[in-house]
């Protein structure tokens, strides 16, 4: 019986415990804090997402705590302009074949704790904070910061943005500060006017500068969390700012946004930071997952999902002997890069969408108010869409697998011809990922993907003049006759 140890017990680390002890392999997490718990607002979850907590046995359980999202509904922030909406109602979860979600980050969390904590094969260990690892004849040992050590088959390096195991495998310094700030409240949904109750991921995008909004808890509060290009000096997270710095860097927006915000208390700030992607995440017996290997802007609202899919991903390859653990510790790295690297382009990418100002905010405007509902499918089918979290079948393995002439499926595989493991090149090179240079250059960049210049589509009603801005309630949706209404909290 093999031994896996997981650094870090976030959405990430915990995940990946669930789907390797399914393969009946032991787990130990190790935490750093003194106990296992998670802070933090709400979260969306897409399709792939749900697809993932499916695979992890825990789709009936989330359904349970999350809300529905009716749309994801694009405002211009400074004219109240309803630019589009993509609505996420049957057609959708038709196409997707699950539902799009938004959920309590602590409730979710419990759902996978409480997992774990029943599972037979799951040790969780709090106050364990892992410094480093040595490789050692056919296992790794795992260094703890209070000068123990624990010997295991294989390690996970789900240790998040500032990973230990990352600084050792990759060694790639510091997060980049990206300049931006993002700040979060919750409020009480009784507290909403009604006029401002959606169903939907509502962005309100302003210059240098957008505010997004959903419900969680069931509906129950509404998650504020608008973030502003101010160039903060040094990096922080989850420090307490008061409203008026918050109200401060939101007058430019319209009524409708800032009537939202005022009712925002016990702010909260975070400097956003990522990290560049490197195509390399494991070191023989050892391998990163979630943030610890592809750190991203939340702004595609993706990270966890795609923790969640490397989680099950990891599961479906190490169905296998401890011999043949580097090799498909490699093979995961391979599969998942380029994935992980498109969307963290995404993520980057919305930026200069979401912060236009001026002509550019109007050309935007212009280009997404064009677009119907099946245009918007097409464009996040490759995030949303998918439940195959392999990337695409065009990936060169880092190293080849050792069944060679076997086939990977995320049902996982063994062929009798496997052969024990090899030790995969580790190398922080940069990936390009996403969509091919040509296209993004010859495209138009829309909510989720390039819209290629024949699509080139007209708007169907002028937008409003940005130099006299409606404020107040947006318009209602432009596509109303074809898709569902969001519904009244
Ligand atoms: C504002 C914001 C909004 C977001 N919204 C979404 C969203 O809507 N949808 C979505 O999918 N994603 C979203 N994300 C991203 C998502 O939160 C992260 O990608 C996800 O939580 C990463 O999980 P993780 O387990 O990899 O890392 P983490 O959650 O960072 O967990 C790492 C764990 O490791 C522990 N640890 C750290 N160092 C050590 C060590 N040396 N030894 C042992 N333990 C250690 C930490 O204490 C922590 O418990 C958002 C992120 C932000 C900042």
């Amino acid at each position: 019986m093999s031994t896996i140890a997981v650094a870090g017990g976030g959405i990430g680390g915990l995940a990946s415990a669930l789907a390797l002890a399914a393969r009946g392999h032991d787990v130990v997490v190790c935490e750093r804090s003194p106990e296992f718990t998670e802070l933090g607002a709400g979260i969306q979850l897409a399709p792939n997402g749900m697809h993932a907590l499916d695979r992890l046995g825990l789709a009936e359980a989330v359904g349970r705590i999350a809300v529905p999202v009716g749309e994801l509904r694009f405002m211009d922030g400074v004219t109240g302009e309803h630019v589009v909406a993509m609505p996420l109602d049957r057609r959708y979860r038709d196409r997707f074949r699950n539902a799009y979600v938004v959920v309590h980050r602590g409730e979710l969390y419990r759902l996978l704790l409480d997992a774990c904590r029943s599972h037979a094969r799951i040790e969780l260990r709090a106050s364990h904070a892992v410094v480093g690892y040595t490789h050692e004849a056919d296992a790794v040992r795992v260094s703890l910061a209070d000068g123990a050590s624990l010997g295991a088959d294989a390690l996970i390096g789900a240790d998040g943005l500032h990973s230990a195991v990352r600084a050792q495998l990759v060694g790639d310094g510091a997060p980049r500060n990206a300049g931006i700030t993002v700040y979060r409240s919750i409020v009480p949904m009784e507290r909403v006017p009604s006029e401002l109750r959606h169903t939907s991921v509502t962005w309100w995008a302003g210059p240098g500068r957008h505010f997004v909004h959903y419900p969680i808890a069931g509906g129950r509060y509404l998650n504020l969390a608008p973030s502003a290009e101010n160039a903060p000096a040094e990096t922080f997270s989850g420090v307490s700012v008061p409203a008026s710095e918050v109200l401060g860097e939101f007058g430019a927006l319209c009524e409708s946004a800032r009537r939202l915000l005022e009712l925002g208390a016990d702010w909260k700030a975070w400097v956003l930071v990522d990290r560049e992607p490197v195509d390399g995440w494991t070191d023989g017996r050892v391998a990163l997952l979630g943030d610890a290997a592809h750190p991203m802007l939340h702004y595609a609202a993706q990270g966890a999902c795609m923790a969640l899919e490397d989680a099950v991903v990891l599961g479906d390859l190490l169905d296998c002997p401890p011999g043949w653990f580097a090799a498909r510790l490699g093979r995961y790295n391979a599969v998942r890069r380029e994935r992980t690297a498109r969307v963290h382009r995404l993520a980057r990418d919305s930026i200069a969408l979401w912060h236009a100002a001026d002509a550019a905010a109007e050309a935007r405007n212009k280009a997404l108010s064009a677009m119907s509902s099946s245009d918007l499918y097409d464009f996040v089918a490759w995030l949303h869409g998918t439940r195959e979290f392999a990337g695409p079948p065009s990936v060169t393995p880092a190293v080849p697998d050792p069944a060679e002439n076997s086939v990977y499926t995320l049902g996982g595989r063994l062929d009798p011809t496997e052969t024990p493991s090899r030790t995969p090149p580790r190398s922080p090179r940069h990936v390009a990922a996403g969509s091919p240079a040509s296209a993004r250059s010859a495209g138009t960049y829309t909510l989720g993907g390039w819209l290629e210049p024949a699509e080139d589509p007209q708007p169907a009603t002028p937008p409003r003049s940005r130099r006299n801005p409606a404020a107040g309630s947006p318009a209602p949706p432009r596509n109303a006759g074809t898709k569902e209404s969001p519904k009244p909290l």
